[in-house]
């Protein structure tokens, strides 16, 4: 761990000083940038010179640091009393946004059923706007409102006005009314001045706060929010910091590992690792099972179902913690094996539908994709994802289509050339060649890739075309259905 973040904080200096020499407006008499935005610079390999300036958007550079917080018996009154409030915010603004929408859903021609036309047709759709403007005035009369800090509450609307844009962007589903155990975190978006003291943070209304501060908040970062959240195990706080930095993505380069994610092992690389897939779910199954059991003969509202429902939620968060901590160990025992990585480009959001669903979820796909892109980066390596299509149908050797394997079938064998390794290590393979073939143009330099057959250093940019080429015709498209 130290080991990274030593590097990591290498590429960050580096950055910075390209950023502090090369200092901003290109002019072209002088050939050199002069002012003080931020650039990057585009140099001449051949005589150092400097050929352009990029002006940069939003160079920023966030992260979001956890702590456990430990708040005083009164601090958590306070903020049981700031959820309570939000809740209230939360609930009548999605009331008004619901209430518009349904009266505008009877058609122009008819006169509906079940719906009248209770709003006026000159009141407009509630929007962050008038609802923040609502609130302000609401909060000159009503005494509930004005306990609270006001950039916490509007902070409420716009996580709502978020969701309303999210369900039709994203296709998420509709914002819920939220009971007392379902608003969980509020945020403060802006920081007091010297706010971290020790172990010690300072929040408005709740005046110094502990936590426990498990690691540095790093230099030169400037704290940006701070989410207090309620879990089954306490509070925490989510710091969130900038630094107007811009890390270079990392390219593509050295050795490359493609991976293949399945629900037998969870993980295939193209070096033949298999990764079996940990039953997180399933140790704690059991457990949890006789828990939500005994649920459904206590009394809805009363102490001890309250009770039961806590010891069901400890034990939900520690699996998630437990799948989740498995997850970085994974991504980093793979980074250290390879400078280029690549995945597939599945929308894993699909696989949790289907028949192995409960698989699925327990595994969580996603987020160990996301958690790869991460430690990819903060590594310097390389992660990409490739096209997903009949990865397993393909001799990664020959390049030749091998047809539908069923899920009995472990192995690949190819009847051309006759290759032979487990499936999931075969999928892996034509994955990293995939992933190869994409980024190869534009590198001169390849990796020498040994054994099976890959294409290997290549003498030039025609071959490389070529090669791809090549490998787009042995794909035979048109004939799988
Ligand atoms: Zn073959």
């Amino acid at each position: 761990m130290q080991k990274e973040d030593s590097r990591y904080t290498d590429r960050l200096r580096a950055s910075r000083t390209l950023r502090e020499s090369g200092e901003m407006n290109f002019c072209q008499q002088l050939n050199r940038p002069t002012g003080n935005d931020l650039h990057t610079l585009i140099v001449c390999v051949d005589c150092f010179k400097i050929r352009k300036a990029l002006t940069e958007v939003e160079p920023m550079l966030t992260l979001t640091y956890e702590y456990k917080l430990i708040p005083d018996n009164q601090q958590i009154e306070a903020i049981e009393h700031t959820l309570d409030v939000c809740r209230s915010v939360w609930n009548y603004a999605l009331r008004e946004r619901k209430d518009w929408l349904n009266s505008r859903k009877s058609p122009v021609n008819a006169c509906s059923l079940e719906q009248e036309y209770i709003i006026p047709a000159d009141i407009p759709n509630p929007n962050y706007h008038n609802q923040a403007k609502a609130l302000t005035e609401a909060k000159k009369a009503n005494q509930r409102l004005k306990s609270v800090n006001a950039q916490v509450l509007q902070q409420v609307l716009r996580t709502l006005d978020r969701a309303f844009v999210d369900m039709q962007s994203k296709k998420l589903g509709f914002p819920r009314f939220k009971n007392k155990y379902r608003m969980r975190s509020y945020v403060y978006p802006q920081m007091l001045k010297d706010c971290v003291k020790g172990n010690q943070i300072k929040l408005p209304q709740l005046g110094w706060v502990k936590f426990r501060k498990s690691r540095d908040i790093p230099d030169g970062f400037e704290l940006k929010q701070a989410r207090i959240v309620r879990r089954a195990s306490g509070y925490f706080l989510m710091l969130s910091m900038q630094l107007d930095v811009n890390i270079p993505d990392v390219d593509f380069q050295g050795h490359s590992l493609g991976i293949d994610l399945g629900l037998d092992k969870f993980l295939a690389t193209s070096d033949g690792e298999l990764v079996e897939r940990p039953r997180f779910l399933n140790q704690l199954h059991r457990k949890l099972k006789l828990l939500q059991r005994r649920l459904k003969n206590k009394q809805k509202g009363s102490n001890n179902r309250h009770k039961l429902n806590q010891k069901i939620a400890r034990l939900h968060q520690k699996i998630s913690e437990t799948r989740k901590d498995w997850h970085f160990k994974l991504a980093h025992h793979l980074c250290d094996q390879a400078q280029s990585i690549f995945v597939e480009d599945i929308d894993f959001r699909s696989w949790g539908r289907g028949m192995l669903s409960k698989q699925c979820l327990d595994a969580a796909f996603g987020q160990f994709a996301t958690i790869l892109k991460w430690v990819g980066w903060k590594r310097d390596v390389f992660v990409g994802e490739v096209d997903k299509n009949y990865t397993s149908q393909i001799c990664p050797n020959c390049g030749l289509y091998t047809g539908k394997k069923t899920l009995d079938v472990r192995e690949h064998n190819c009847p051309e050339c006759g290759y032979k390794t487990h499936r999931d290590i075969a999928a892996a393979q034509v994955i990293r060649n995939r992933g190869i073939e994409a980024n190869a143009l534009g590198h001169s330099v390849l990796e020498n890739a040994c054994g099976d057959g890959l294409t290997g250093a290549l003498p030039s940019q025609e071959s490389v075309k070529q090669e791809i080429l090549n490998a787009s015709l042995r794909i035979p498209r048109h004939s799988v259905a």
